[in-house]
């Protein structure tokens, strides 16, 4: 949250010559230009790597890709070749390739839309020898944007910005990750008419909620201010903690782990006191690149995290999970009518096995660093899981591994419906609430109009995860969470009550998760949980579970 006076962006205008010499002089140029952007953001990304910032580095890794695109260039080039000086031409491909990505009304194209505007602009200032300019902002400024780019944000004066508000953009926009990665209050998605608010105004920016509140009193000024003051004392006591287990006041211990994406995350979740990684997304490692990785590249990738964790944390390695909102560049899926019911996660395992063989080989070889199991997502059948064991299967005996613990996302309802069947063929399960809440109440889990519905709280997947939590339990094996409402403090002691033994959190939030825990009483969760599950709406529940004392 933050408290300050808002503040609008201005985009640099360059001004670009239409005076073009010679072809051959204006194609060469343009090469160095790019030549000279990549120099650049390859020492940017060094810098971020030296920061252990995944999601900053994965935006300038796309950028470089960006530079890389062949169609891009030759577009420019083309142009040159008809008389173009390189910056009109260069200026011209990116920025209507740019417009018609944004046009296509979809959050992830828009993002490459706004990559693709931060890195053309970046070798269209080296063409013009524009220099850039060192934006100044006044001391608390909250900044308004129409969106912003990652350049924008890496030459922002964290002294003096203390949060943004963008219209463009949604939750899993880069411009959201980048606010994540900085710890920064951001909302994104909000409404255009911010942009006319002028220089100056005070306002209060939630966040959390989601919420910038304009031309607060005096005293809501004040109130937001000691509030502040006492979240962050808390942070520092959470921290002080963060080693120490997570046991209730009757002596329930809750495991909490780390959702992560890559070894930068694995070394900041110990850091913070994560007690291992309840779900590696290993797409993650597959995007940002024009090629799967080999099987050596995955064993080493894997077995690097591995030895982060030591012998006593545990890795949980999703096998890839894409498709649905998540395309791989390399791995085309043909045009399909609903693609969150497609051929997504696992799906894809069996339609080009080698890439799952690949991957599995990769994960058994990587058990030999550290404590490594296997989970399979987007299960819904039992055939499906059995396929995926056999697979497994082969391929160990192929290598002569020990076996590893195998286990499924339960993130599709009759995976949950089934949990007896499952719980007696898998070694765990992981509760997907992202998914399950978006396939139980049929909701697009990324749509801007349906988002304030899409919540875990609501009663009926509640039922679906005390029915996995039960299961597992019945079967003498574990259940834990690592969708989003497992990082929800009003969610964590319902899940507790409805008997889930691990929650795997995002990790910046693992500190305060353990602490929360610490402050509950196991048999008042039971309670707490069995009441929830009576309820009509989510509502109701959230209305039961008030957030911990602030
Ligand atoms: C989920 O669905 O809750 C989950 C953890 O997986 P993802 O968000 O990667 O689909
Ligand atoms: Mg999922």
């Amino acid at each position: 949250m933050a408290v300050r006076s808002t503040y609008r962006i201005q985009h640099q205008e360059i001004v670009v010559s239409e005076i073009a010499k010679s072809p051959n002089e204006e194609r060469r140029r343009l090469e160095q230009a790019i030549a000279q952007s990549k120099l650049e953001i390859e020492a940017l990304r060094a810098k971020v790597h030296g920061q252990a910032d995944a999601g900053k580095a994965a935006i300038l890794a796309a950028h470089l890709e960006l530079l890389e695109d062949p169609e891009l260039v030759e577009t420019a080039v083309s142009a040159i070749d008809k008389g173009k000086s390189a910056a009109s031409a260069w200026q011209q491909t990116y920025t209507s390739q740019a417009q018609q990505l944004s046009r296509l009304q979809n959050e992830l194209l828009a993002a490459r839309a706004n990559d693709l505007r931060d890195m053309g602009g970046r070798v269209l200032r080296i063409l013009t020898g524009a220099t850039l300019e060192a934006k100044t902002y006044p001391d608390n400024t909250i900044l308004i944007a129409e969106d912003l780019t990652p350049s924008d944000t890496a030459t922002m004066d964290r002294s003096k910005v203390l949060g943004f508000c963008t219209v463009g953009g949604g939750a899993t926009s880069h411009v959201s990750i980048l606010a994540r990665s900085m710890d920064i209050p951001a909302i994104a998605g909000t409404e255009p008419r911010v942009l006319d608010l002028p220089d100056g105004t005070p306002v209060i920016l939630d966040g959390s909620k989601g919420t910038l509140r304009l031309n607060p009193s005096p005293e809501e000024m004040e109130k937001v201010r000691r509030l502040q003051a006492r979240l962050k004392q808390k942070r520092q006591i959470d921290l002080a903690a963060a080693n120490d287990p997570a046991i209730t006041t009757d002596g329930y211990r809750l495991e909490i782990v780390a959702n992560i994406g890559s070894k930068a995350d694995a070394e900041k979740s110990v850091d913070l006191g994560g007690e291992g990684v309840g779900l590696l997304r290993s797409e993650f490692i597959f995007m940002e690149r024009d090629s799967a990785p080999s099987e050596a590249e995955q064993t080493e990738i894997y077995s690097s995290i591995a030895k982060v964790l030591g012998p006593d944390r545990s890795l949980i390695i999703r096998t890839l999970d894409v498709g649905g909102d998540k395309p791989l560049p390399y791995l085309p899926i043909p045009h399909e009518e609903n693609p969150f019911l497609g051929e997504r996660g696992v799906r894809i395992g069996f339609d080009r096995p080698e890439i799952l063989r690949t991957q599995l080989r990769a994960i058994l070889q990587a058990s030999q660093s550290g404590k490594v199991s296997v989970m399979f997502p987007m299960i819904a059948r039992l055939e499906e899981f059995r396929m995926a064991k056999a697979m497994l299967e082969e391929e160990r005996q192929k290598l002569g591994i020990a076996p590893i613990p195998v286990g499924i996302m339960v993130e599709i309802p009759a995976a949950a419906v089934m949990a007896h069947q499952f719980a007696a063929e898998a070694d765990f399960f992981s509760i997907g609430t992202n998914d399950l809440t978006q396939y139980t109440l049929a909701m697009d889990r990324g749509h801007p109009k349906l988002a304030p519905y899409v919540d875990g709280l609501n009663p009926a997947v509640l039922s679906l995860i005390g029915m996995a939590a039960k299961a597992a339990n019945d079967h003498g094996k574990w259940c834990g969470i690592c969708g989003g409402i497992g990082s929800d403090p009003q969610a964590v002691p319902l899940l507790m009550g409805l008997g889930i033994k691990e929650l795997s959190v995002s990790v910046p939030t693992i500190p305060s998760i353990k602490a929360q825990v610490r402050e509950l009483s196991f048999a008042e969760c039971q309670k707490l949980a069995e009441k929830a599950l009576t309820l009509n709406t989510a509502a109701e529940v959230r209305a039961l579970c008030p957030l911990p004392e602030e």
